[in-house]
């Protein structure tokens, strides 16, 4: 059964996807999705193993499981590649109502990890006889592709979130552990640095230990440090000092008189004993007598023999000696037996040298001494030396340890290597008495990395590598400062992209993914705004002109207005997305971060409302025409909310010129807006507003369904070869219930289908040319007439007329003005129409306001001609008493 677990043969499972994937929760997701859709869902990791559990019962599963086979499901599996690539592979099977797809779970970098495989039965398909359990859900094919689109993004949003949170959370942990390292290497210095000052010290020896053993004590967290000394006679051991972290924990008192046969240590050997340590007999004893849990125990001699023993110990609480904690009380041992010996012989100079030197070459961080009068090195340890650095680097970092004062620490950055130093300085005195300086060099270079990580992170936008908002806002603050000091000139360029939402509804998040980061990029390359950019949220990008950059301003915003012009490479299709802009210069604008980046938004939504794709300066003007907008908006809500009524519906006739008497053959249904707050307003002054806040949706279908109504009504009085042409917007067009909403207009009012014609731009064919086909093909099933409005304005192009069907192209005005007199006005026209001819489309030219155009129109094949020459739009009334009696 190979819905169930793999038993054998692929059970060695990948260690990291099986870490990637969160089963029970995905689990959750898949049951949820599968009952929701009428599917059968299990997720397969990318070595086969199985994931999920099969979502459904066990006759359900045994059922598909005669329909599916392995091959199928491992050629699924194989079909995902770790490149670019498919992220939903539908797979062939051998029934015609069994549908299999895959859809594919990426982590880091895409790396493919596994996939959901999704079956589903076809009801559509089904034959008669086919024998099916009851129990098993069907679906359609219709429906299949929309869950798995769902799907899909869902697996998007899911995984993309883990797997950055997942390299966060490693970030910071190997931060923290690298910071837990460093503190403690200091820490470690720190105390050395204090123990070898004792060494040179003049108090009674006793004195001198006894600050050595708490310091130790103190530092390594233990209960008890001793130093005991066998008596001449090698019989007896006496206490020479002590120290204990509680009063409990002292035990000087009681092993006065003891001999040294009953230390178990006293073996000349070091011993360290870590709480886990299996130990022999008289340890376990000895360690019980004191309560004693781990201990270090390291024979002191003097002159080849052992005359002391040092003892560390640990009661209250377990341990295990670290590399570290070794290597530190080893160098206490080498301090206690260097004062030692100094005392024992007179002549100590070399030993002590040697003594200190072996402690120097084991510290850890590199170490300098200077002799100050001289101003000379009097000694460096290896890792001082082996410290990676240019030699001018070495020479600037040596001037330093001149010039400081003790006590302070000062960071060094050595540029050429890309290293960041940490120093410290002490003063002390040396073996032959001199007044040394001490010096401490530490490597915190990773430390420094991982603190510009965890700052680049929080000042950048992971999605496009731009700063965000965040760092925005400081560096604003930064800019108009130094801009008001100096008497410049700088800016702020808001940009937001046109339309985004319908290439992330339409597309997908991941192509509106790809849309920022393809936009991210090309406005980084622009010359010197590279380190300025920002992404504020969202589609919306900002970029700061610095004060030097300012008499460039006109050119960046040049650049950024071509970089919109061409097309975007989206899933290897291009796409055009444009984009509007708000302008303000500072100080011009306002000196106040908040209100300059509100003034920005003012002067960009101008531009929105102007009709997108163009750069708007920020004027006081603009201010009161952002209240009045903010009250248009108010009002064009409440208006939608109020059940469109005040929006009335004009109509311009249509002129079929192919007949002699050029009669009315139809109207262009035109909306106003008759608000009693605002007056009348024309579609130019709020459509795009509408468009902008989702209302052109109701008030479209507003539209729609009274020019159908009045449409009928001409055709039951008396003029059955009327047609009527509503406009629908791009926004409309989009929607998924566009199609619904037709059809309850068609049925509502019981136009003849053919005598409505929807009027539509090529604004969704330039993005989505499949789903404008599509669209448009549920249209003309319909038996619903569709034309290409505005043709030859912006994006155009012959190609797309040729692969959607229309049935009329409406040539815009602005061809039309020179008609007669233009050369290529005339033969774009003229070339419109023959094509149109050819591909048996009919062709309406719009604003014709003179005869003389007519004139010229009347000898190029045109079918309809729309203008004030005939006509203004008119109000109902107005155009029933003039066409319809
Ligand atoms: P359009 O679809 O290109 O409509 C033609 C526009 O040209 C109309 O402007 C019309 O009054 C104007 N026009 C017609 N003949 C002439 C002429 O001879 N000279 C001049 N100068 N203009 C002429 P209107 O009514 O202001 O509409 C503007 C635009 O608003 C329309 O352009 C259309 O895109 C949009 N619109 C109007 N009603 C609707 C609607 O119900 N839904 C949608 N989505 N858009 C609409
Ligand atoms: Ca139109
Ligand atoms: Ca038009």
């Amino acid at each position: 059964m190979y819905l169930r677990k793999e038993v054998g043969g692929e059970t060695q499972q990948n260690q990291n996807t099986n870490e990637y994937f969160e089963k029970g929760k995905m689990q959750k997701m898949q049951d949820a999705f599968c009952k929701a859709n009428h599917l059968y869902c299990v997720c397969i990791g990318r070595d086969l193993t199985q994931i999920t559990e099969f979502s459904g019962g066990a006759e359900e599963e045994s059922y598909l499981n005669t329909l599916l086979t392995p091959e199928m499901k491992s050629e699924l599996i194989h079909s995902f590649s770790d490149v670019e690539g498919e992220n939903v592979i539908a797979m062939p099977t051998n029934s015609p109502f069994f549908m299999l797809r895959g859809v594919a779970i990426r982590g880091e970098g895409y790396r493919f990890m596994g996939a959901w495989m999704v079956l589903g039965i076809d009801a559509e398909q089904v034959p008669e006889d086919a024998y099916i359990p009851r129990s098993v859900m069907t679906t359609t094919r219709e429906a299949l592709d929309k869950a798995i689109a769902l799907l899909e993004v869902l697996t998007n949003t899911y995984f993309t979130n883990k797997s950055q949170l997942a390299i966060l959370e490693e970030d910071l942990i190997a931060m923290e552990k690298e910071e837990r390292r460093m503190e403690y290497l200091l820490q470690k210095t720190e105390v050395l640095t204090e123990i070898l000052k004792f060494m040179e010290s003049e108090e009674p020896f006793a004195q001198v230990i006894d600050d050595i053993l708490s310091e130790t004590g103190k530092y390594l967290g233990n209960s008890n440090c001793e130093l005991l000394k066998i008596t001449p006679d090698e019989e007896t051991v006496e206490l020479v000092c002590e120290w204990a972290d509680t009063e409990e924990h002292l035990i000087g008192e009681r092993i006065k008189g003891m001999k040294q046969s009953d230390f178990p240590f006293m073996t000349g050997r070091t011993y360290t004993i870590s709480s886990d340590t299996i130990v022999p007999e008289p340890f376990m004893e000895y360690f019980a007598a004191y309560g004693i849990r781990c201990g270090a125990f390291l024979p002191i001699n003097i002159n080849g023999k052992t005359g002391m023993y040092l003892c560390i110990t640990m009661m209250d609480a377990d341990r295990k000696w670290s590399v570290e904690d070794i290597r530190f009380i080893n160098d206490i041992k080498r301090v206690v037996q260097t004062i030692l010996i100094k005392r024992v012989t007179k002549n100590s100079l070399a030993s002590s040298y040697s003594a200190l030197e072996s402690i120097l070459e084991n510290t850890g961080c590199g170490v300098s001494v200077i002799d100050l009068q001289k101003a000379t090195v009097l000694y460096t340890n290896d890792t001082y030396k082996n410290l990676s650095m240019k030699p001018e680097e070495r020479a600037t970092l040596e001037e330093l340890f001149l010039k400081e004062q003790d006590d302070l620490a000062e960071e060094f950055y050595a540029e050429e290597s890309g290293k960041w130093y940490e120093l410290s300085f002490s003063s002390m005195e040396w073996v032959d008495g001199r007044q040394v300086r001490l010096v401490t060099i530490y490597d915190v270079s990773k430390t420094k990395q991982y603190q510009e990580k965890i700052e680049h992170q929080a000042n950048t936008d992971y999605l496009t590598g731009l700063y965000n908002r965040m760092r925005l806002e400081e560096d604003l603050k930064e800019e108009i400062h130094t801009t008001v000091r100096s008497g410049g000139q700088s800016g702020i360029l808001v940009i937001n992209l046109d339309d985004f939402d319908n290439i992330n509804d339409g597309l997908g998040h991941q192509a509106g993914d790809i849309l920022l980061r393809n936009v991210a990029e090309s406005l980084q390359r622009i010359d010197g705004i590279s380190n300025c950019c920002y992404r504020a949220g969202g589609d919306e990008f900002i970029i700061l002109i610095h004060n030097s950059q300012m008499d460039r301003m006109d050119t960046i915003i040049k650049r950024i207005r071509q970089i919109f012009s061409t097309p975007w490479q989206l899933d290897e299709k291009s796409y055009y997305c444009t984009m509007s802009m708000g302008v303000v210069t500072i100080p011009k604008d306002g000196v106040d971060p908040v209100l300059l980046l509100q003034r920005a938004d003012i002067a960009l939504h101008t531009a929105k409302s102007l009709g997108k794709n163009r750069v708007e300066y920020y004027n006081s003007e603009q201010h009161n025409s952002a209240v009045e907008r903010l009250d248009l908006e108010k009002c064009l809500r409440e208006a939608v909310e109020k059940g469109c009524k005040e929006f009335e519906v004009y109509y311009q006739p249509l002129i079929d010129v192919t007949k002699p008497e050029k009669p009315c053959c139809g109207a262009e249904a035109l909306v106003r807006w008759n608000s009693p707050t605002m007056g009348f307003v024309m579609p130019s002054q709020f459509i795009p507003l509408a468009e902008y806040l989702g209302l052109i949706n109701e008030i479209g279908r507003h539209v729609l369904f009274e020019a159908c109504k009045r449409c009928k009504y001409w055709n039951d009085f008396g003029h059955p070869e009327y047609k009527v042409n509503v406009n629908l917007s791009v926004v409309q067009l989009m929607r998924t219930d566009i199609i619904d909403t037709i059809r309850e207009a068609l049925i509502a009012t019981q136009i003849e289908p053919s005598n409505l014609t929807l009027e539509v731009t090529e604004g969704l064919a330039v993005n989505d040319m499949f789903r404008m086909q599509q669209v448009l093909r549920e249209i003309k099933n319909m038996g619903i007439r569709v034309a290409l409005d505005d043709f030859g304005t912006g994006y155009s192009s012959l190609n797309h007329i040729r692969s959607m069907p229309i049935d009329v192209i409406k040539i815009d005005r602005c061809f039309v003005q020179d008609i007669g007199d233009d050369v290529f006005s005339d033969a774009f026209v003229k070339s419109v129409s023959q094509l149109a001819e050819a591909l048996d489309m009919n062709i309406c030219v719009e604003g014709v306001e003179e005869e003389k155009q007519c004139h010229a129109l009347g000898e190029m094949n045109v079918d309809m001609i729309q203008g004030y020459l005939f006509d203004k739009p008119l109000c109902v009334d107005d155009f029933e008493r003039k066409y319809l009696f």
